[in-house]
């Protein structure tokens, strides 16, 4: 691709984990393509440049103090931002000694860099880092508000959503949202942003969603080319990286390697979920119930309003039974060969994750996009399986036995196996992701023009 030499792409990450990682990865294969990559990263979770050497880094003064990091954080980042990124850019549009800037790529929750791209005829590429499936959802919100599924009532949750089969009304986001207007409102945003942007990226892969894929060209986004390039962390294939917050325990490796193979469970609930004490005492004692060896990240934060207690006597009853970590390299920990199941909350970084090494899921969703992601595991796929009716340490154990040892449980590893192998088919020579990924680089090569005639000026 020698066009995309002497290229610059600015890159502008949501600055959440489960967002950074994909856009990251994303750098990462657009600089195999021949890109340079400038990363432009907010102070609030700002990123670590000596992990990524081969990019540029810019930060922008835009940060959260404790209370709005716990209220609408989406909305206020889009407030702040607006005008240190105008500044960034123009700085960075004018830097005679780099080189010229193709467009700008970004992620929809970020709506401001709509304006800002335009104000400078730059283009806008936005990258979906969840799935398709969960943006078909928010898409139709309008639809499911002027039938009545939204605002979500209580007493309604198991009822099936028929325009969206097979998901149920309680696999809608904003369920336990106290201001249903603003979530809709950061939905819709969300959902309508591709439609005023140059192409949208998704880190999925054709075989997965194909109908989600085919609804959003026909229907949703008819004139925005769509390009499903993933699962990314597959294809990126710059030196292994750590994009964490948080620093990695490498613990875990040197545990696994005691482990027998395909005996562990590991526990993770991504970067922002969390859980009630009760229930996380309940997710204590399932596991130690379960009998399994079990990984489990403890993250900070992971427990509403405590510092993670774990029960007295918990750990000695184990016998080296269970590793706890705060943080782990998780896609290192779901390729080794001792890790079983995954125990997830079902984000989308997770859940494709889990899928490429073959590894069923545990869904236990929270928020957000998880819930419809977990359906889709549990339902659509059938790689994995539900809690859905309360954390609760006998359901559990009950959930990681029929997983582990049940028939209903090897029909569903071997499931897993087959999805894993469609996984890498598509990044393949002639896969649908990597077809799909040339056609990317040809079309960011098509689009830069006019923002070239600015840049010369
Ligand atoms: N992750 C990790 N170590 C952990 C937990 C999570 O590296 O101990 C990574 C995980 O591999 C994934 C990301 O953090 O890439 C979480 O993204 P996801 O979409 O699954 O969930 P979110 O954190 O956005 O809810």
């Amino acid at each position: 691709m020698e066009q995309s030499r002497g290229l610059r792409l600015i890159l502008l990450p949501l600055p959440f984990q489960g967002h950074i990682n994909p856009m990251l990865q994303l750098g990462n294969l657009l600089h195999s393509k021949g890109f340079s990559i400038t990363i432009v990263h907010t102070k609030f979770n700002s990123l670590n440049p000596s992990s990524h050497p081969h990019f540029t880094f810019h930060s922008i003064p835009v940060d959260l103090s404790e209370s709005e990091k716990a209220c609408r954080p989406v909305s206020l980042l889009n407030a702040k931002c607006v005008e240190p990124f105008r500044e960034c850019l123009a700085t960075l549009l004018s830097d005679a000694e780099e080189d010229p800037v193709a467009c700008l790529i970004s992620d929809p929750f970020f709506h401001f860099t709509r304006s800002v791209a335009e104000s400078f005829e730059l283009p806008r590429i936005l990258i979906r880092t969840g799935g398709a499936t969960s943006l078909v959802v928010y898409a139709a919100f309008p639809l499911l508000k002027e039938k009545g599924y939204f605002p979500i009532q209580d007493s309604r949750l198991e009822e099936p959503v028929t325009e969206l089969s097979p998901l149920k009304v309680k696999d809608l986001p904003g369920k336990d949202n106290s201001d249903p207007e603003s979530i809709y409102q950061l939905i819709t945003n969300m959902a309508n942003e591709p439609k005023a942007s140059s192409g949208l990226i998704f880190n999925t892969f054709e075989d997965l969603e194909q109908h989600a894929l085919a609804t959003l060209r026909q229907e949703t986004y008819p004139n925005i080319p769509i390009f499903p390039i993933g699962p990314f962390h597959k294809c990126d294939s710059a030196p292994s990286s750590s994009t964490g917050l948080l620093a990695e325990d490498q613990s875990c490796i040197s545990w696994l390697n005691t482990q027998a193979p395909k005996s562990v469970v590991y526990v993770g609930f991504g970067s922002i979920a969390a859980v009630k004490e009760a229930q996380f005492l309940e997710i204590a004692w399932g596991l130690a119930n379960s009998n399994h060896p079990f990984l489990w990240v403890v993250r900070p934060g992971l427990v509403h309003g405590s510092s993670e207690p774990l029960p007295d006597g918990f750990l000695e009853s184990l016998n080296g039974r269970g590793h706890i970590v705060k943080w782990a390299p998780q896609k290192e920990v779901l390729a080794h060969p001792s890790v079983a199941v995954f125990w997830t909350h079902s984000g989308w970084n997770s859940t494709l994750e889990s899928i490429c090494e073959g590894v069923p899921m545990i869904c236990m969703p929270c928020f957000g996009d998880q819930m419809a992601n977990a359906r889709y595991v549990s339902h659509v796929w059938k790689v994995g399986v539900q809690i859905e009716h309360g954390i609760e340490r006998a359901e559990i154990e009950r959930t990681i036995n029929l997983l582990m040892v049940e028939k209903e449980g090897e029909e569903i590893r071997d499931r897993a196996m087959e999805l894993m192998e469609k996984a890498n088919l598509c990044l393949k020579e002639g896969g649908t992701s990597y077809q799909s990924l040339d056609g990317l680089v040809k079309h960011i090569l098509s689009i830069k023009s006019f923002a070239f005639g600015k840049q010369s000026e």
